[in-house]
C-alpha cells in the first residue's frame, strides 16, 4: 500500500485489528520514508453479479423482478409466500457465492428452474415452457403479463379491481 502523503510504496503495518463482527479488518500503517501514519480497512466485497442478457446487454440484478417471475409461475399454486421467499433467498445466495462480477442470464434462468422444480412441478413446467422460448427471466414476466392483460370473461363485476393483477403489479 503506497503512502498517501509522499507516495512511497514502502509502508509498514504497525497494528491489525478485526471489528467485533469479524467482517472488517483495520490496519494501522506507517510510511517508511516520511513516517506519517494512516489507517486502511479491509472489507468483504459481496455484490450481486450483473446479468448479461443473450443480446449482450448487461442489467443490474433486480430482486423484485426475480421474485415477480417466481410469483407468476407459482400463481394459484399451493406454495406459501415463505417458501417462495426462501427460494429467492437461495438463488441470491448462490449468485453471491459465485463471486463473479457478471453472469449470463441463462445461468439465472437455470437457478430459477431448479428452485421451481423443487417447489411445484406445475410452476416449473409453466416457467420452463415460456422461458425456453424467450431470452431472459424478466422477459418471462413480460410475456405472462401480456397474456394476463387479454380480456377475460367476468361475472358482471366490471370496474372492480382484480386482486390478482394488483398482486403482480399490473
Ligand atoms: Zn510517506
Amino acid at each position: 500500500m503506497k503512502c498517501p502523503f509522499c507516495g512511497d510504496p514502502n509502508t509498514q503495518v504497525t497494528d491489525t485489528r478485526e471489528n467485533e463482527d469479524g467482517d472488517v479488518v483495520r490496519r494501522r500503517r506507517r510510511c517508511v520514508k516520511c513516517d506519517k501514519r494512516f489507517t486502511t480497512y479491509e472489507r468483504i466485497d459481496l455484490k450481486m453479479p450483473h446479468i448479461v442478457k443473450r443480446n449482450g446487454n448487461r442489467t443490474e440484478y433486480d430482486h423484485a423482478k426475480l421474485a415477480g417471475s417466481l410469483k407468476l409461475a407459482l400463481r394459484k399454486r399451493p406454495v406459501t409466500t415463505e417458501a417462495l421467499e426462501a427460494a429467492v433467498d437461495r438463488i441470491e445466495a448462490r449468485l453471491l457465492s459465485l463471486g463473479e462480477p457478471e453472469i449470463p442470464s441463462e445461468r439465472l434462468g437455470e437457478l430459477v428452474m431448479k428452485e421451481l422444480k423443487k417447489l411445484d412441478k406445475v410452476a416449473y413446467i409453466r416457467f420452463a415452457s415460456v422461458y425456453r422460448n424467450f431470452a431472459d427471466v424478466d422477459e418471462f414476466s413480460e410475456v405472462v403479463r401480456e397474456v394476463q392483460a387479454r380480456p377475460r370473461r367476468r361475472k358482471g363485476q366490471a370496474g372492480q379491481p382484480d386482486p390478482e393483477h394488483d398482486l403482480f403489479g399490473n
